[in-house]
């Protein structure tokens, strides 16, 4: 038969071959110049109609493929099919092995996003080429500019701002958006590090720190890997919609029902992952810890608690002073006696026994209840009580069912029954909270309740039990990348022998620090001194209009008894911020970098906290973007960024799926878009260029470090001439360091695409909060160097799970033990509340453009509202509505929908609206975030008490925005 020969049209009009045609289908939505996309259907010659299933399947490339974003865990792996230099199609790999044989295992791991990436890569949005803006910011002019000149332009202006205002003035936010590891780390963190701007702490910045975990256990970041689902017994879906935001991992949950479990969903609204328990608990928003407490309550008056872990791993055996509400001080009984060390009463013998530090072992059978007299070194007799007993006293006299009820709105029954669950399943209960908790105000509270009652349940240690946070950990080599002095192992070590010369000195100060304690405070020692990595609080109150949202009182807790500037004051007053001010505030921020974030669309009320004020202070802003988003179309310079099948690079690890995960270099990126590696070394050597040119390549940053841009571009490659070998050199280190396998390296990565971690070293804090063995055919169980044979303490101020803070804010606020607290009245008062989460169609705002997932939902911003509030407003399906409190208002169209909670007498109505929308597509670029004052919890300026003291990632500072305060009307 003759060879037929079809254009692009004719050959989409023949086609009916439904997954061919889905792939060709996104070829129709080619943006700009996506020239290999257009040679593939130009070239390729159709004989028959047969010959389009056959060649459906010919490739030229298969590669590994995984994307580079916070899908939390994520870390999926994928099979990247290419044609003719385009990426056609991705499929789930599936090659996760079994590991634990008595559970499911990971496969196949993916979502919707994931198999659409491909498609993404097309869109028309790319950003393919190095861009100068042209007129006012934000006014959409731009010109297409080479890279030197995008380089020499930003280079100049990093030199202006070093010399002018100091290296601090240079303001660098990473996000966890669209960069990847190596292509962050040896990329521009180590080219941050090299020329002394301030890092804006990454975990602040988008407010995924859970404050009362940390508060609770001195560290957050653990967890078990999510296999460890399958094997609670009692699974409390609290704070988090997996459903939407877990959807690779949420089959865990779903079958871990074939292994007895319960699964119960607590939310305010029928969320998506509510419809799916056996159980859904409603509770007002944020009424969470009243809930919590109330179990622990029946728990403790059922007797339904483990006596001998609450005596072993929590303070509550720990004694208080009746007097001061403060901790009975071994320095306040005995001669040279500690501060920092505590005491337990010894029922037996009727006297105090010290509570060790260096050991969770118990030296006596201490009491939980009593009160006891003691006599101080000054002669003077107070009493003291175990912690426990002041608990039980508290939870009787406010937190009975009834009373509860009364605070959280969940039925006294339904409390019960929750309890009575809870001893059915103890000690294997595992409360799967997200980062939704930390986004209220009284979020530490919320997740202090959830910690208590897996302490008095013993739920901590075991294979399916305990809590989550977030973990970005085990790849340890290419964190050594941002700071390390030199490629290789050697690098590696030069670095670790200055890192054990300050763990040895540690350690010959205080002998009792266990290794993650030397770990965090090694970390903390050389953030202060050295790094400039801060939390953002300070640029913020110092420098933009966040400062007029947070001094406004009557927008903070009710409880808060000073005004907020006293409380910054004293804050700094104390040194408790120390090194961590940056910019200082008499220093003007002048430059600011961006990189996989975007802040237009995820700072809390950026219109109006940032955009006006700091943002005009700043004369140069740039940013590493792959898309058009709205900071970008708000910044002065882009790069263009290779996309996650046009570069090398891993995921960034996780315990939650613990692999390292390989994405390759499928194809070209298009246009002249380069990695982000090889973007920071050229812009390493023009700011060295243009130092040189100026006369001036030392500079000495406030703390005394200097600051040499002499070979900076030398300094910056690490001796690498390419992505495969910085990837080759992060792996060696992490092999050494024992994360890794041996004989770990890029060929086996490339040949596997996943290999699991197997162990952990002290140089990374955030590695050893796992405090676990990696077992080979078990999932990953945190904390069991504290629960296990090892008795570890653990490293909170009392070196036990702390459930009783007795640092003087804590004593004044009244929140020394987990309370309830309502929400307060952010943005003014309004009876509504605004409420959010992530939503299922795109991951951040990545996939937010795609109009192939734009038609699977409504294709526009909406918000939830229940049809009773909607009604009473006048308000139907569709409308589109203004929402407004005292901060300002955005518009956007309504769903309505009994899912949301409806406004009952006091009880606000719930409205949500699941984020990441562009702010470009709501009316005015104003997005639902512009109603959002971004408040700070005043209390989260506390410090100076053992762990309540910042290092990377942890005891941040976060604006939070949930539970805003808003009415609707239509628009
Ligand atoms: Fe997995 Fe994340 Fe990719 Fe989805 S976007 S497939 S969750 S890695």
């Amino acid at each position: 038969m003759e060879s037929i020969k079809l254009d692009r049209r004719q050959f989409l009009r023949v086609s009916g071959a439904s997954a061919l045609m889905l792939s060709l289908h996104s070829l129709g939505f080619l943006g700009g110049r996506a020239y290999a996309t257009e040679k593939v259907v130009r070239e390729w010659d159709y004989s028959k109609w047969e010959d389009l299933h056959r060649r459906e399947w010919t490739w030229d490339r298969v590669t590994w493929g995984t994307h580079l974003v916070d899908c939390y865990p994520g870390n999926c792996l994928w099979r990247v099919y290419t044609k003719d230099g385009v990426v056609f199609r991705e499929e789930q790999a599936a090659k996760y092995p079994v590991v634990d044989p008595t559970g499911p295992d990971f496969n196949p791991r993916g979502c919707q996003k994931g198999a659409f990436y491909s498609h993404m890569m097309y869109n028309p949005d790319r950003l393919k080429y190095p861009m100068k803006r042209v007129g006012e910011r934000g006014s959409g002019k731009w010109k297409r500019v080479s890279w030197d000149e995008c380089l020499s332009g930003i280079a100049s202006g990093i030199l202006d701002a070093m010399e002018e205002q100091g290296p601090e003035s240079f303001v660098f936010e990473m996000g966890p958006g669209n960069g990847g590891y190596i292509n962050i780390f040896a990329a521009s963190a180590r080219l941050n590090h090299h020329v002394g701007g301030t890092a804006l702490d990454l975990n602040s910045t988008i407010g995924d720190f859970n404050r009362g975990i940390y508060e609770s256990v001195g560290k957050f970041m653990f967890m078990d890997s999510v296999d460890g689902w399958f094997f609670g017994k009692l699974l409390l879906i609290w704070h988090m919609n997996p459903v939407y935001t877990r959807i690779p991992s949420y089959h865990f949950i779903a079958s871990s029902r074939y292994n007895g479990a319960e699964v119960v969903t607590i939310a305010p609204d029928f969320s998506p992952s509510a419809i799916h328990a056996d159980e859904w608990v409603p509770v007002e928003p944020g009424g969470d810890a009243a809930l919590g407490l109330a179990v622990c309550q029946v728990l403790i008056e059922k007797g339904w608690i483990e006596v001998p872990f609450i005596k072993e791993q929590t303070d509550l055996p720990m004694l208080v002073r009746m007097d001061t509400g403060r901790f009975l001080r071994v320095a306040e009984v005995e001669q040279g006696g500690r501060d920092d060390q505590f005491y337990f009463w010894d029922g037996e013998k009727g006297e105090l026994a010290k509570a060790p530090l260096d050991t969770l072992k118990l030296p006596v059978d201490p009491a939980l209840d009593g009160t006891f007299a003691v006599t101080l070194l000054d002669g003077k007799q107070v009493e003291v009580r175990p912690s426990f007993a002041i608990l039980k006293e508290q939870l009787n006299r406010d937190y009975t069912p009834e009373k509860a009820s009364k605070q959280c709105a969940t039925h006294p029954d339904t409390i019960r029954r929750l309890a009575e669950k809870c001893d059915r399943a103890k000690p294997h209960i595992q409360v799967l909270v997200g980062w939704n908790s930390p986004k209220y105000y009284h979020g530490d509270l919320i997740e202090r309740a959830m910690c208590l009652l897996l302490a008095l349940t013993g739920s901590y240690g075991k294979k399916g039990s305990g809590i989550r946070g977030w973990n970005e950990s085990l790849f340890e080599g290419a964190l050594f990348q941002t700071s390390k002095p030199s490629r290789g192992w050697i690098g590696a070590t030069i670095r670790m022998a200055r890192g054990k010369k300050l763990l040895n000195q540690l350690k010959a100060e205080d002998p009792t620090l266990t290794d993650e304690m030397l770990s965090v405070k090694l970390e903390r020692l050389r953030n202060k001194k050295e790094y400039s990595h801060v939390p953002p609080a300070f640029l913020y109150y110092f420098h933009s209009g966040y400062k007029d949202a947070w001094d406004n009182k009557a927008w903070h807790c009710t409880t808060m008894k000073r005004e907020f500037p006293e409380y910054m004051k004293e804050a700094l007053d104390q040194g408790w911020w120390e090194g961590l001010t940056l910019p200082y505030p008499d220093q003007e921020p002048r430059v600011y970098c961006y990189y996989a974030t975007s802040p237009a669309r995820k700072n809390r009320g950026w219109n109006k906290n940032i955009l006006p004020s700091l943002w005009k202070k700043y004369k140069l802003i740039f940013g590493f973007e792959t898309r058009w988003s709205t900071t970008a179309l708000y910044s002065d310079y882009l790069l263009p960024c290779a996309g996650f099948y046009e570069k090398l690079d891993t995921r960034f690890p996780t315990p939650h799926v613990p692999w390292l995960t390989l994405t390759d270099k499928a194809v070209e990126p298009p246009g002249e878009a380069k990695n982000e590696w090889e973007i920071c070394l050229d812009l390493a050597g023009k700011i060295e260029e243009e130092a040189r040119r100026r006369g001036k390549t030392k500079f000495v940053n406030r703390k005394g470090k200097e600051i040499d841009l002499e070979d900076l571009r030398e300094k910056q490659s690490l001796g690498c001439k390419n992505l495969d070998e910085i990837m080759e050199d992060a792996l060696e280190t992490s092999v050494s360091l024992g994360n890794l396998p041996r004989g770990t390296d890029l060929a086996k990565m490339r040949k596997e695409g996943i290999v699991r971690f197997v162990g952990l070293s002290i140089f990374d804090p955030i590695t050893m909060h796992l405090s676990t063995d990696i077992k080979p055919d078990e999932p990953i169980v945190p904390l069991t160097w504290h629960t296990g044979s090892k008795k570890l303490p653990y490293p909170t101020y009392n070196r036990r799970l702390q459930f009783y803070i007795d640092h003087p804010w804590f004593l004044e606020a009244g929140e020394q033990m987990p309370v309830h607290k309502p929400n307060p009245k952010m943005g003014g008062d309004y009876p509504l509340t605004l409420t959010s989460g992530h939503q299922r169609w795109s991951v951040h705002s990545i996939w937010i453009t795609d109009e192939q997932l734009l038609r699977t939902h409504q294709g526009r911003p909406f918000m939830f509202m229940n049809p009773e509030d909607a009604e009473k407003r006048g308000i139907q399906d569709g409308d589109l509505v203004k929402v407004y409190n005292d901060f300002d208002s955005f518009e956007i169209h309504v769903k309505v929908s009994p899912a949301a909670r409806p406004g009952k007498g006091s009880s606000p109505g719930q409205v949500i609206v699941y984020h990441a929308w562009e702010p470009f597509m709501f009316k005015g670029w104003k997005s639902y975030d512009t109603a959002i004052p971004g408040m700070i919890k005043w209390l989260d300026l506390a410090g100076g008490y053992g762990h309540l003291d910042y290092y990377r990632w942890n005891w941040c500072i976060q604006p939070i925005d949930r539970a805003v305060a808003v009415e609707v009307k239509k628009a």
